[in-house]
């Protein structure tokens, strides 16, 4: 059963959060383990950039499990796009 969410401040901003998942995101979280994660950076990714849009307007946050683009940090690019 899923936890049970509690209201919190991020951000300035009041959202539902469940507290166990949210302390695992730095750990399992793809995006955050991605080569291709570099804010500010050029060679950013640009599938991260468009979530980020949404938890910047909605305050979400998410443990990402899935992508086609995912890169070991470390490694080059082979799609000449980093
Ligand atoms: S390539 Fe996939 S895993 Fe990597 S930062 Fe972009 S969306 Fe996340």
């Amino acid at each position: 059963m899923m936890e049970q969410p509690v209201l919190v401040n991020r951000y300035g901003k009041e959202v539902f959060e469940t507290p166990t998942m949210d302390q695992m995101r730095k750990e399992h979280c793809m995006c955050l383990n991605c080569g291709h994660m570099k804010p500010s950076e050029a060679g950013h990714c640009e599938i991260a950039s468009r979530f980020f849009e949404i938890c910047k307007e909605h305050g979400t946050a998410f443990i990402l499990t899935r992508c086609d683009s995912w890169l070991k940090k470390g490694e080059n690019d082979a799609s000449g796009t980093d």
